[in-house]
Order: C-alpha cells, then structure tokens, then sequence
C-alpha cells in the first residue's frame, strides 16, 4: 500500500478521527482538507455532550485540541482543495486544485454546506454576511441580525451576545432549537428573538458599513439596521465535488468497500461531533478489517 492509495477528503472530526486510527493501525494514507483542520467545530460556542469535558468545552478550543493529538501521532494534512470526483475504468479520480489522485480507497468526510440564503445579497455587502460565526469572534460593540431558531442560530447568539447585540429573526413562531439554548438566549439582555419575522429584502446605498433590511412582521413591514448579517437556515450534504449522475456510481463502490463516507456528510440531522468521531473510527476500522482479508499488510 502507498499513502495516496487511501484518501480522506476532509480534516473534521470525522475525518481527524479515521486518520487517528488508520495511523494507530500502521495503514498508509493521505488526509486532504481544503480550509483548516477541526471543521465545522470552530464554530460551535459551547460543546457540552461530547465525553471528557465535565463542563463543556469551546468549540475551537477542542478543534485545537484534536488537531494537536492529530500532529502528536504523527498524521500530516495536505491542504488542498478537492474539485471533482470521477469514476472511469474501473478507476477513481479525485481532481485537486494542486493535482490528480488515483485512490483505490477513497473516505468522504466533507460534513455540510450552508442552505442557500433565499433573498439575493447585493454585492456591496457580501462582506457583511455570513452563514458562519468563525470570522465574528473577533468584532465588539456591533449590531448583528442572525436568521433562522434552530441550535447553530442560538449557539451563534450566544457566542456572538458575548461582546456584541444579537437580533435573531425567524419566519416562524416557534423555535426549533433545545429549549435550553432557548433559555439561555432569553435569559441574555443582549439577545432579542423576533418570531414570525421574515427579511424580505437587503437594501443598500444608504450608508457604508451598514446593512439595511427589510423585514416583515404579520402584515406589518418594518427596517432593520445591522452591521452583520448570519443565516443559520439549515445545512445538507457536501457533495458538490461529486456528479450528479455519479451518485449512484459512489452507492455501489461504497457496497464494495472501495468508498466510504463518514460524519455530517451522510449522517441528516445527526449531526453531532461524537457521532462524526465515532464514524470516522468506524470507518478506519472497515477499512484495516477488509484490507487484512484482501491485501497484504506490513505487521
Ligand atoms: C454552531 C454549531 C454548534 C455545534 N455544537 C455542537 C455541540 O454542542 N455538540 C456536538 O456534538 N456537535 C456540535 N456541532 C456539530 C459539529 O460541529 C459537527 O457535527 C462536526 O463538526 C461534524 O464533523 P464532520 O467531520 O463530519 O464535518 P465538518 O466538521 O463539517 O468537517 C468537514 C471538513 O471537510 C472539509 N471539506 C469539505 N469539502 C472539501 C473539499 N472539497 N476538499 C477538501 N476538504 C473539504 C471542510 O473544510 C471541513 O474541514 C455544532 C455545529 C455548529 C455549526
């Protein structure tokens, strides 16, 4: 086996975890990762079910943590981004921005993309909306409107109420988050929940710096002055790196155990870090169990 015979796309929990315990079982690989290692984790404000941190742990605090023990054993990341995914002659072909890669196992741990934002973001302020918190945690004082009721929308109140004033804006009535997200969002004079409030449009041209939008309560229509902007309305699979007509071609390579996904990225509204870990595990072990009936491996 050479590294480049086994791939994992993404350094998530996912990801890190399968690279931990391919590296612990002495099997060669290659780690790709497009952004920075621990993924969708630096963005979550406190981390309470994940076992070992009696009183919960910030969310960037344990990507950090994951990425050192991943450096302590010894596994390397490539940072690359992977553009397509292909499948021809018995043969897959991962195409980076750097190179080309001919896999014969290939791990899909590329966790979720953001729903797109349904009102379209002029170009003024593309800088001024995110479907993040990471490029916030260092801003003070700011006013920032996030949309959306589920955890990600409350956890990111949460994080960003710490220095600043949070606006969460929802279409619906009720939320959908924990309700003790919920309460501790209520519980917080910085935080202000405005159900059935749907943005109906991003105006602009009135001053730099600002965003102004308009929003609409019941039948009442109102402004709403902002200096950031977060949707939180949702997240699905990332797959966009895959054809759509290949899907199917992946199911069947994924029955033979040539391709494996782990974490968010098939796991639908599961999607927690325990979970990512205990898959990317899982998925190294799959791989070690069927490479020691079919391949001959260095003991
Ligand atoms: C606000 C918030 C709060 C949260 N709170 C908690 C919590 O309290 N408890 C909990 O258990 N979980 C929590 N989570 C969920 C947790 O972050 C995810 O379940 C976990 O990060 C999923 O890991 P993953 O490896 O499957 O995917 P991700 O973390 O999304 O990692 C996927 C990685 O793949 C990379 N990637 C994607 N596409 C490509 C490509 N084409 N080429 C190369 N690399 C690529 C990405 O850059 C990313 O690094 C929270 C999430 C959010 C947003």
């Amino acid at each position: 086996m050479r590294p480049e015979d086994i791939l994992i796309v993404g350094a998530g929990p996912a990801g890190l975890a399968c690279a931990i315990q391919l590296q612990r079982s002495g099997v060669p690989f290659l780690l790709l990762e497009k952004d920075r290692v621990g993924g969708l984790l630096w963005n979550a404000n406190l981390v309470e079910n994940y076992p070992g941190f009696p009183k919960g742990v910030n969310g960037a605090k344990l990507a950090g943590l994951f990425e050192k023990q991943m450096r302590s054993t010894g596994v390397q990341v490539i940072f690359d981004r992977v553009s397509q995914i292909n499948y021809h002659a018995d043969r897959l072909i991962v195409t980076t921005e750097q190179t080309t890669y001919h896999p014969r196992y290939l791990i899909i741990a590329t966790g979720t993309k953001p729903r797109p934002f349904p009102i379209s973001i002029p170009e003024e302020v593309h800088d001024r909306i995110f479907s993040e918190v990471y490029p916030l945690l260092e801003i003070r004082g700011q006013h920032i409107v996030i949309v959306g009721a589920g955890d990600a929308a409350f956890d990111y109140a949460l994080n960003l109420a710490k220095q600043n004033r949070v606006s969460i804006c929802h279409r619906a009535g009720q939320t959908n988050c924990l309700p003790l997200l919920r309460a501790r969002a209520m519980a917080n004079e910085k935080i202000a929940y405005q159900g059935q409030t749907t943005i109906r449009q991003i105006l602009t041209g009135r001053s730099k710096n600002k965003i102004f939008l308009t929003a609409q309560q019941l039948n009442e229509e109102f402004d709403i002055e902002c200096d950031y902007l977060i949707y939180a309305i949702g997240r699905e699979p990332q797959l966009d790196m895959i054809p759509p007509d290949l899907l199917p071609e992946i199911e069947k390579l994924a029955r033979t155990k040539r391709v494996y996904m782990a974490g968010d990225v098939m796991n639908g509204y599961m999607r927690q870090t325990t979970i990512a870990v205990g898959d990317g595990v899982r998925t190294a072990m799959q791989i070690y169990t069927h490479l020691k009936e079919t391949e001959t491996l260095t003991e």
